[in-house]
C-alpha cells in the first residue's frame, strides 16, 4: 500500500465486519447473532429475499458476508443468489447457504450459482463459526490481492490501470457537482542519460526516489500513480488548476533540491503538465490527460524543470499558461 492516503478506493466498509442473514425464521436470526456474538462480527436481517436484496444493495449497508435460506416464501434463495452474483454492486459479497434442503441436486445448483459453502439445517453452531470466518479470511485475500494487482512494484505508487479507473470516476464526480479539479503529468528529464551514466539500478533507485518526493510533497486526497516509465500522473481533486500549478512547483522545486546518494554530483529535475478546472468544462476525460500531456511537452521544449498549466473551466476565454 502507498503510504499516505491513498486508501480512499477501499470499499466503505465498518470496521467490524457486516453479516446479512437473509431467513424467514426469526429463531435463525436470534440463533446466528447470539452465538457468533464473540466473533466481531454485526449482523443485519432481513426476513426475505426482496428485503435481502434491498439491504445488500443500499448504500447504507455493506455486508461482507449473506447468509442465505432457499426455501423461503416469495423470492426463493436460489433466485436471490442469482440477483445477487448478477449485481456489480453485490457480486463479490461471498454467500454462505444455509438450507434445510439435503438434496444433492439443490447443493450443486446453489455452487453453480455462486454460493461459497453450503451448510444443512439443522447445524452445529461450531462448524458455521468456522464456515463463516472461513469466507470471511478468503474474502480478505481476495481484496488484498486485488489491492496488490493496483499497485506499481518498483515505486508503490497506484499503477495505471488503477489511474484510469479513478480518474474516470473523478471526472464523473466533478463534472456531475461543477467541483474543482486538476490532473498533473510528470516526466523525469534526461532519465535516459541517467541509466546510461549510473546503470540501470541507479535509474530504478532515482524512480523510487521521485515516488517518495510526490508522496511527501502530494496532500493527502491526491492521488499519486506510475503511469509507466519515468512517466509519474497525480490526480488532484478539489484543487483548481492554479493551485495545482503551485503544488507541481513545489514538487518540482523539492525534487531539483534532492542531493541521490549514487549520484551526489548529479541532480534529477522533472517537467511537468497540469490541466484542471473550477468546474464545469467542455472536455472529456481523455482530452483532459491529453491537455495536461501536450503541457507536459510543452514544459520539455520551454526547457525542462519547469510546469505548464492550463485551465480548462468552461468560462475560461482561453488557456492560461504560466512556466515556473
Ligand atoms: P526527456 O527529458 O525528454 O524526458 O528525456 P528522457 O531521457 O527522460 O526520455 P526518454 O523517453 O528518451 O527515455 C526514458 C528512459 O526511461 C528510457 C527507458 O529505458 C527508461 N526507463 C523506463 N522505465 C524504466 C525503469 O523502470 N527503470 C529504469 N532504470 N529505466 C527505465
Ligand atoms: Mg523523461
Ligand atoms: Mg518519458
Amino acid at each position: 500500500m502507498p503510504e499516505s492516503d491513498q486508501s480512499t478506493k477501499v470499499q466503505p466498509e465498518s470496521a467490524r465486519p457486516q453479516v446479512l442473514i437473509i431467513d424467514d425464521a426469526p429463531e435463525i436470526h436470534r440463533l446466528v447473532a447470539m452465538r457468533l456474538r464473540t466473533e466481531g462480527l454485526d449482523f443485519v436481517s432481513a426476513y426475505d429475499g426482496t428485503e435481502g436484496m434491498r439491504q445488500a444493495t443500499s448504500d447504507e449497508s455493506h455486508p461482507s458476508l449473506i447468509l442465505l435460506d432457499l426455501d423461503m416464501p416469495g423470492m426463493h434463495g436460489l433466485s436471490v443468489l442469482q440477483a445477487l452474483k448478477a449485481d456489480p454492486k453485490t457480486i463479490d459479497i461471498p454467500v454462505i447457504v444455509v438450507s434445510g434442503q439435503q438434496l444433492p441436486k439443490e447443493k450443486v445448483k446453489a455452487f453453480e450459482f455462486g454460493a461459497v459453502d453450503y451448510i444443512t439445517k439443522p447445524f452445529e453452531m461450531t462448524e458455521l463459526r468456522v464456515r463463516v470466518r472461513q469466507a470471511l479470511k478468503m474474502r480478505q485475500l481476495i481484496q488484498m490481492l486485488a489491492q496488490r494487482a493496483q499497485i506499481d512494484g518498483m515505486t508503490g505508487l497506484w499503477n495505471r490501470s488503477f489511474f484510469n479507473q479513478r480518474w474516470s470516476e473523478e471526472f464523473a464526480r466533478a463534472t456531475r457537482y461543477s467541483h474543482p479539479l486538476s490532473l498533473a503529468m510528470a516526466d523525469v528529464d534526461h532519465f535516459k542519460s541517467v541509466n546510461d551514466t549510473y546503470g540501470h539500478a541507479a535509474g530504478d533507485a532515482v524512480l523510487q526516489g521521485v515516488a517518495k518526493v510526490l508522496m511527501r510533497e502530494c496532500r493527502q486526497h491526491d492521488l499519486v500513480c506510475r503511469y509507466g516509465g519515468e512517466e509519474f500522473v497525480i490526480v488532484m481533486p478539489e484543487t483548481a488548476p492554479g493551485d495545482a500549478a503551485g503544488v507541481c512547483d513545489r514538487i518540482r522545486e523539492a525534487l531539483a533540491s534532492e542531493v541521490w546518494q549514487r549520484h551526489p554530483e548529479r541532480r534529477i529535475t522533472a517537467s511537468i503538465g497540469v490541466a484542471g478546472s473550477n468546474g464545469a468544462t467542455n472536455m472529456n476525460a481523455q482530452q483532459w490527460v491529453e491537455t495536461a500531456d501536450a503541457n507536459l511537452y510543452a514544459a520539455k521544449r520551454g526547457g525542462r524543470n519547469r510546469v505548464q498549466w492550463s485551465d480548462l473551466s468552461a468560462q475560461a476565454t482561453r488557456p492560461v499558461q504560466a512556466a515556473a
